[in-house]
């Protein structure tokens, strides 16, 4: 019963981003439409338009891009991994970008070994996602704070705290809702691909934020054994 139940619930899920990605392509495809046939009625295509039909199709790969994410790679492949060389290599891959925002990663990672039996593209995803909302939110710069640390019995925590502009209260209740962005370039998709990542590998994601003061986002994944 409850099986069928958690299935059910996954079903209108599905069904509901498909609505949603349906509804979000459908726009830019739209203005597409338009002025292409715009070109062919009385060939008056300008360079202010064809700027607009790339930005149009950028957005559309955007949202399928985020997609694939979600989509199950190929070979979905577990292995153990620790996470500080995982934050490690987001944190290079976002460290010139970070640069060029005056933004500067703080660091405070346990010194023992903190393994997670993990699919580490799509670690690596979240923690992109998270960092990039971080930066997104503090554009006069400032300091991320990174912390990964044990605890007990056996979950791997890890903080990100930027000093950025805040959640607003409702904008807190909508977190994670496909689609919901405050960004005028955003795709309101990292926060629900995240969770649903999370998700997969047994952890949890907690948010608090202060207005004007910053957010702060907890990860917490189920600790592996060398083992494994
Ligand atoms: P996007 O970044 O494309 O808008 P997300 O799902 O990543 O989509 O985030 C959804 C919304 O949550 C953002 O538009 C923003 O309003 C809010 N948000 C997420 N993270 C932060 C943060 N660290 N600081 C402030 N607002 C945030
Ligand atoms: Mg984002």
């Amino acid at each position: 019963m409850e099986e069928l139940l958690r299935r059910s619930e996954k079903l209108t899920t599905v069904g509901q981003l498909a609505a949603g990605v349906a509804h979000e392509i459908r726009n830019p495809l739209t203005t597409l439409r338009g002025f292409l046939q715009l070109q062919m009625q009385t060939k008056k295509l300008n360079s202010q338009h064809t700027d607009l039909m790339l930005s149009e199709l950028d957005r559309i790969n955007l949202i399928v891009s985020e997609f694939l994410i979600l989509a199950k790679p190929q070979a979905v492949h577990f292995q153990v991994k620790d996470i500080r060389y995982i934050l490690g290599d987001v944190i290079s891959l976002l460290d010139s970008q970070a640069h060029l925002h005056s933004i500067e990663f703080s660091m405070n990672f346990s010194e023992e070994a903190l393994l997670v039996h993990c699919e580490e593209n799509q670690l690596k995803q979240v923690f992109i996602n998270l960092l990039k909302n971080a930066m997104e939110a503090m554009p006069d710069g400032g300091t991320i704070h990174m912390q990964t640390w044990r605890r007990e019995p056996g979950s791997v925590m890890i903080r990100i705290i930027d000093e950025g502009e805040g959640i607003s209260k409702e904008t807190l209740a909508k977190l994670g809702e496909p689609f919901f962005t405050n960004k005028e370039t955003g795709t309101g998709l990292g926060l629900m691909i995240s969770q649903r990542i999370i998700e997969s590998h047994k952890g949890t994601m907690d948010i608090e934020s202060e207005l004007g003061r910053g957010t702060t986002v907890t990860v917490a994944l189920p600790m592996a054994n060398n083992q494994e």
